[in-house]
């Protein structure tokens, strides 16, 4: 029947659980470490999670930084020297990433290049606990970042929550950055619409003159409101029809008098 690994479920799985009462469990020697299994460097010995009590008993069964076997299940092991050490004694919370692949601080080595460096020179994936060189990475660290780092396997976009390896130049994992460059875009898109009324308001203008203020306002005065026409006195007037002929007038100029008949008449024989 296939070797099932007991983790990852994957078939091809071949080392076993030595436990003393006899364990049927298989893993994949990184699955091993992600489920915290006990490995022995010295006797090749694993012991699975529910049985690494009995790694007591086990001469390197200790923690390379407080010398006890101390709490068995917090014990890491570091994939380049073999050491143990307590996530505890490392401050490191220990998870199945962390625990995959780990190395400790001495035998930290770069991700990208796989070199040496000083832990402290290194930038540490707050996730996984492994090694980047600041240049190494894509594009270069500016130096070290004070707070938290994500390396490129474990960097998830804040917005999509995608995992930008694999998807390219689209969606670049850049340093210190919570967004990919999909959803920087999309964001800067849906933001434009709304950025003039987000626009700062021009300041107001700073009195630069040296000249003494003067004490009359010098600004004009603000006009009173224009109040609404009360009453309407233009209803009151009469409308004038241009159209209409004016009135005759009441004294029309007498008609020329006929001269009187009697001038007309004149005295005959004088
Ligand atoms: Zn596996
Ligand atoms: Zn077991
Ligand atoms: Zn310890
Ligand atoms: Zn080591
Ligand atoms: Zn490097
Ligand atoms: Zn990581
Ligand atoms: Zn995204």
């Amino acid at each position: 029947c296939p070797q099932k690994c007991e983790r990852c479920g994957r078939a091809g799985a071949t080392i076993p659980c030595r436990a003393a009462a006899g364990c049927s469990r298989l893993y994949h020697f990184p699955c091993a470490a992600a489920s915290g299994c006990f490995q022995s460097m010295k006797t090749l010995r694993l012991l699975c999670p529910e049985h690494v009590a009995e790694a007591v008993d086990m001469e390197d069964a200790r923690c390379s930084v407080c010398k006890g076997p101390g709490d068995l299940q917090d014990l890491v092991f570091c994939t380049g020297c073999g050491q143990h050490f307590h996530g505890a004694c490392l401050d490191i919370s220990l998870t199945p990433r962390k625990r995959s692949g780990w190395q400790c601080p001495e035998c930290k080595v770069c991700q990208t290049c796989r070199q040496p460096g000083r832990d402290a020179a290194m930038l540490v994936c707050e996730a996984c606990d492994k090694g980047y060189h600041p240049f190494c990475t894509e594009p270069a660290a500016q130096g070290l970042p004070t707070g938290s780092w994500r390396c490129k396997n474990c960097w998830v976009c804040s917005d999509c929550g995608q995992h930008p390896v694999g998807l390219g130049s689209s969606c670049p994992w850049s340093l210190g950055s919570t967004v990919c460059g999909d959803c920087r875009q999309r964001r800067a898109t849906a933001d434009a619409p709304t950025a003039p009324e987000h626009a700062a308001q021009p300041d107001p203008p700073t009195q630069t003159s040296e000249s003494p203020v003067p004490s009359e306002p010098t600004d004009p005065p603000v006009p009173p409101p224009e109040l609404e026409p009360v009453g309407g006195d233009e209803e009151t007037q009469p409308l004038l029809d241009p159209n209409e002929t004016p009135p005759d007038p009441k004294e029309a100029p007498l008609e020329p008098k006929e001269a009187p008949p009697s001038l007309a008449e004149s005295p005959p024989g004088e």
